[in-house]
């Protein structure tokens, strides 16, 4: 995830050195953490109706087994 100087817009691959930018000496850094978080929170998002789903299919199955017998 690239990181980006707000103040002098340098730009970086990794994190900048103790979260200061290496070519004006800011601390007003964009990027990198929070558009991961999100992205996480998104594939959580994702997995949690998966198995929501599952356990209601799992629910018809066992209620579809139980009328039957
Ligand atoms: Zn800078």
């Amino acid at each position: 995830m690239a990181y980006q100087c707000r103040d002098c817009s340098f730009k970086r691959k990794g994190a900048f050195l103790n979260g200061k930018c290496p070519a004006c000496g800011s601390f007003n850094i964009a990027g990198g953490q929070v558009a991961k978080n999100d992205a996480d929170s998104n594939g959580n998002k994702k997995w949690r109706l998966v198995v929501l789903a599952l356990l209601w299919v799992t629910l018809f199955v066992l209620l579809f087994q139980k009328i039957q017998s």
